[in-house]
């Protein structure tokens, strides 16, 4: 989602900050819901992330904290951030963003650095029901991180090299641990990395697509979270939900959206 400066007479200001287990996110709306600033920062709770994602937000929309009316603060470490002035739960804060990006959002699917959840959602980005794997890493983007360091490549790499994958590995461990020795024997034996990568995808989409039908799938399906930015993993979920999946580039930042539009409603309902 593209940006802008702030232009004068839209205030009050209002900000969402979204401290993840792994990024921390801001994002600034105007009193008309105008988004100008959106900033990921790629370190989240118990680091300094959360405040250079508020600095450079302010920096970005040309903005000071002064200027911000109200705050809401949540992710992981939401708890935690000093100067808040509420704070809302990621569940709540994804559904919010997803259903006034994409009123016909009935599933939403978030992946994010070190879980998975699966939101059911009624009219306005209500939430009726979720799913969540937090126990484990299979499934989530601390899966793709790990591989990724494996194979030696970006996180936003696996995509474009899973892509030319002909014939996709097969990875049987769930677990990371043991998934990463597979993948490194897989090296080993020489098995092309696009296969390798491709296989990864599947290995993921198979967790999370487990996780959607437990939840049960309602379209419009929309996908949350870093790991959205993942094409390869998009279209592995979508083959076995047999479902089309839309996503957004501004994804990863939805959940601070949604605080940011919790903000909103607070400072208009006085
Ligand atoms: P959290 O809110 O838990 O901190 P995020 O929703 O920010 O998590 O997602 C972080 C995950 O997103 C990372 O672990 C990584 O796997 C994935 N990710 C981040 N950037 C990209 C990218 N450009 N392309 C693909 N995946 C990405």
């Amino acid at each position: 989602m593209s940006t802008q400066q702030a232009p004068a007479g839209t205030a009050p200001y209002v900000m969402g900050v979204d401290i993840g287990s792994t990024t921390s996110k801001c994002v600034i709306l105007d009193s008309t819901g105008n988004i100008l600033a959106d900033v990921i920062i790629t370190v989240g709770t118990g680091t300094s992330g959360p405040e250079r994602a508020l600095t450079e937000a302010l920096d970005s929309a040309g903005l000071t904290r002064e200027d911000i009316s109200c705050l809401i603060a949540t992710g992981y470490g939401r708890n935690t951030f000093p100067g808040a002035d509420g704070q809302k739960s990621e569940l709540s804060c994804h559904a919010k963003g997803a259903g006034k990006l994409f009123p016909e959002a009935r599933t939403v699917i978030d992946i994010g650095g070190q879980d998975a959840k699966v939101l059911q959602l009624g009219p306005n980005g209500t939430l009726l029901n979720f799913t969540m794997n937090d126990k484990c890493a299979a499934g989530t983007g601390r899966f793709l991180d790990v591989m990724a360091n494996v194979l030696e490549m970006g996180i936003q790499d696996l995509a474009p090299e899973g892509a030319k994958s002909t014939h996709p590995a097969h990875i049987s461990s769930t677990c990371t641990v043991f998934a990463e020795s597979e993948v490194i024997s897989q090296l080993a034996s020489g098995t092309p990395k696009a296969d390798i990568i491709a296989g990864i995808h599947d290995s993921v989409a198979q967790r999370v697509a487990g996780l959607a039908k437990r939840t049960g799938i309602t379209p419009q399906v929309v996908m949350t979270g870093g790991v959205a930015q993942n094409y390869g993993v998009v279209r592995s979920i979508e083959k076995l939900i047999e479902q089309p999946i839309t996503t957004t580039p501004f994804a990863q930042s939805v959940g601070a959206y949604g605080a940011a539009l919790y903000a909103l409603e607070q400072v208009q309902n006085g």
